[in-house]
């Protein structure tokens, strides 16, 4: 963290066109997000359902802005326009700039960040939005290490004005800068942070949810936890944030963790996020989590 986000400005690359690849939770946001904005993107998934959950959120948040007067249908329109949604890499060479966010699994991750990096131009700047993954492996099999960074989007991206920007071992000043005036074109404030297991906002956050995970196997009850933790001042408990996040996204992540941090991270039960995991249980993405929704 020695220098501030702020001054990264000169050495940064026009990003005129970006991608995400993964139409998921965080992929649909960062094109929603991107579009609003005003820099186009193509919204890459590996099948239609995800390209078309990915679509209809969009769509469900330019309406809600249309509703409340923030918008008017001709602009919603060109919006959407903006967003390409599409099951190949047809137009990956006019990319400046791709955000990975596929499944939190280091080897689905490093197989299609090589496949992209074949696809795009030699100048592209690649980044992932992994959760957990250190930066420096996912670079480790790729050709041009140096234009690859983290960009740690948090859920929901429309919300959440954070993003960290992950700086790998070989990543350059282009790389960060770049990544940086993007996070700033979508109007998020950027921060940029060294490279380790869970980076910043994480580091901080899975041990959290492992002290949540001890108290219920203690016996407490999650919705009397969830409530105390609002009374401390939290927007949401540990239980609902973890049905936001999604109990697949959060059992990968903490297993990538407890790797990284063998000697604070690994508990010798079995977490609250692995039974719900078990029990089909994957938060608001199949409507059942701790909460049932419909
Ligand atoms: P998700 O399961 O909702 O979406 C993943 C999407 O990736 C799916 O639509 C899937 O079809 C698609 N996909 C899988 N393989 C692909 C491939 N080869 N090419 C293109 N698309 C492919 O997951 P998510 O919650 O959006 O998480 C995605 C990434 O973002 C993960 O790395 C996760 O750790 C990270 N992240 C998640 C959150 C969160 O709260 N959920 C927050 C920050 C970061």
């Amino acid at each position: 963290l020695k220098k501030k986000a702020s001054a990264w400005g000169k050495e940064a690359s026009d990003v005129n066109l970006a991608a995400v690849l993964g139409a998921g939770i965080m992929g649909g946001g960062v094109a929603y997000q991107s579009a609003l904005k005003g820099t186009p993107i193509i919204m890459k998934d590996i099948n239609q359902d995800g390209i078309d959950l990915g679509l209809k959120e969009a769509k469900n948040l330019l309406t809600k802005r249309v509703n409340k007067g923030k918008m008017d249908a001709g602009k919603m329109a060109d919006v959407l326009n903006s967003i390409t949604p599409t099951l190949n890499y047809g137009d990956f060479k006019n990319v400046d700039l791709v955000v990975e966010a596929v499944v939190e699994n280091p080897k689905v991750k490093d197989a299609v960040l090589r496949e992209t990096e074949e696809m795009v131009r030699d100048d592209a700047i690649l980044t992932s939005n992994t959760s957990t993954i250190s930066i420096d492996l996912l670079a480790k099999n790729l050709k041009r290490p140096e234009n690859f960074c983290g960009m740690h989007f948090f859920n929901p991206v429309h919300m959440m004005p954070l993003v960290e920007v992950i700086r790998g071992e070989k990543t350059s000043d282009r790389a960060v800068a770049t990544t940086v005036a993007y996070a700033k074109a979508m109007g998020k404030t950027p921060i940029v942070v060294n490279d380790c297991p869970g980076f910043l906002v994480n580091r901080v956050l899975f041990p959290y949810f492992g002290g949540f995970s001890g108290l219920v196997r203690d016996g407490a009850d999650f919705q009397k936890i969830d409530k105390v933790m609002e009374k401390f001042g939290w927007p949401m408990g540990p239980a609902y944030l973890l049905d936001v996040v999604g109990m697949d996204t959060a059992k990968h992540a903490n297993e990538v963790m407890a790797d990284g941090f063998p000697d604070r991270m690994k508990a010798d039960f079995k977490s609250a996020v692995e039974v719900m995991f078990e029990n089909d249980r994957y938060g608001q993405k199949n409507d059942k989590g701790f909460y049932k929704y419909e």
